[in-house]
């Protein structure tokens, strides 16, 4: 029998405040740590300064800006920093990074190409993906959105797709193409929303004949729940949306992001309760993410703890292969292997669907359909119909899963088209694969 053991927040970070200023979203977001020089300025003499120096040279080298949460910054570790699963998300150091696979990009999945206007990705026949926001309150070193999401970093100078002033373009598409069902709320993250702004938003999908569910994205859950329990207008105008569209007999519900059984606290629970009993529906997307929750027990305990908290576990998604984000994969066998020992532990609809995003643009598939998994160079193949018929999506493994020879293959320029040749691998079939 798993033992769930709950963690609370060690505050011993900010002793100077109260109670009540520290479950307040604002005080939350105020004293949220975005710079290094506040990182140091409240870590100082409470970890290594050879750690923090690893800290300060990591950040220099990735493309996501930071951002903490003083309730994430007191649910790390600090005596065991360096192996922490939430300080790994969200603060990078120098030791730990690895040299990118050369078939990572800044915009891994083609969203940019599949976006008809700005801030909408087009890329399933009845489903898109609307991104409001470009800020979250916190940043994951991971983030798929790093083209677009946070401040710019020496690495990657961002896209400004969003704000409330071009969502017109958006509605105007919706509209315009009645095969749109279904509409993903997301960013960014919808916690950065005013609430006027969520509510027209959400009025004005509803209020497409069309439009039969929506989804609002927001990790607030798991990096700063008070904002459910002290931004009442925030929370309100949420509510309204969801009861708006059950008046219409339409689905509306909340998606969250949590990685690890550490995140789950009494405080998301007193979030959950709330959310719960206005009949706000949520649903959880983790990412596989090596070093946080690449083991069996882990993830075990993660989901088992999302069904407690009635918190639905969706997907886990491989890592996207985002520029920066080699240490965080792992091969495509170990997402299988992983899926295989978690699936019966508990209950089916609580064991969530392990997929990849399929790189250039095929979207989610079940990481169990690839066609075929080269072991040498670490390539796989997935098709998706649904998408484009015609095609082969590659994912590449990791470099550090391949031996010797091949590592050294994909360091050479060019290695891409090189080894797909030599391999007899194209991304276009002439003729679909019945
Ligand atoms: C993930 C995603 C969706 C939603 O997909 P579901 O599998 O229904 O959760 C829609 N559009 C895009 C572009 C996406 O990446
Ligand atoms: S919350 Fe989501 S969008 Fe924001 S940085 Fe994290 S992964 Fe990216």
């Amino acid at each position: 029998m798993q033992q769930l053991q709950v963690r609370s927040e060690n505050r011993t970070l900010y002793d100077h405040a109260s109670a009540a200023e520290f479950n307040d979203h604002r005080w939350q977001d105020k004293n949220s740590v975005a710079r290094f020089k506040q990182l140091e300025a409240l870590l100082e003499g409470l970890i290594a300064p050879s750690l923090l120096d690893e800290i300060g040279a990591g950040l220099s080298k990735v493309g996501m800006s930071i951002r903490l949460t003083p309730y994430i910054m007191s649910l790390i570790d600090w005596r065991n920093a360096d192996t922490d699963p939430i300080r790994r998300q969200f603060l990078p150091m120098l030791s730990e990074q690895e040299a990118d696979h050369p078939c990572l990009a800044v915009d891994s999945l083609g969203e940019r190409e599949t976006s008809p206007v700005p801030s909408l990705v087009h890329r399933y026949p009845d489903k898109v993906l609307f991104l409001v926001t470009s800020v979250c309150p916190v940043y994951c070193q991971y983030c798929t959105r790093s083209y677009a999401v946070g401040q710019d970093t020496l690495l990657v100078q961002k896209d400004h797709v969003t704000s409330a002033r071009n969502w017109e373009a958006a509605f105007d598409y919706i509209r315009a193409h009645p095969e749109i069902e279904d509409i993903v709320i997301s960013g960014g993250d919808v916690a950065r929303l005013k609430p006027a702004n969520i509510r027209l938003l959400g009025n004005t999908l509803l209020e497409i004949e069309h439009v039969r569910r929506l989804r609002f994205a927001t990790k607030a859950l798991s990096v700063q729940p008070m904002k459910f329990l002290s931004d009442d207008d925030w929370f309100q105008a949420i509510v309204e949306v969801v009861e708006y569209g059950r008046s219409m007999f339409k689905d509306v519900c909340v998606h969250t992001h949590f990685n690890h059984p550490n995140e789950i606290t009494p405080l998301v629970e007193q979030a959950m309760r709330r959310l719960h009993n206005e009949g706000v529906y949520v649903r959880n997307q983790a990412v596989l993410l090596r070093g946080v929750n690449d083991d069996t027990d882990t993830l075990i305990k993660l989901f088992r703890g999302l069904g407690r908290m009635n918190i639905h576990p969706y997907y886990v998604y491989l890592c996207d292969m985002v520029m920066g984000t080699e240490h965080f994969r792992v091969p495509l066998s170990t997402a299988q292997e992983l899926e295989k020992t978690v699936r019966g532990t508990t209950a089916g609809f609580n064991t969530p669907l392990f997929v990849v995003d399929a790189p250039g643009g095929g979207g989610k598939r079940d990481v169990h359909s690839a066609e075929f998994q080269e072991v040498e160079f670490g390539i796989s193949g997935f098709r998706s119909p649904a998408v484009d018929p015609l095609r082969m999506y590659h994912y590449f493994d990791p470099l550090r899963s391949l031996g010797q020879a091949a590592r050294e293959a994909w360091k050479m320029p060019g290695s891409k088209d090189q080894i797909m040749a030599k391999l007899g691998y194209q991304s276009r079939t002439a003729t679909a694969v019945a």
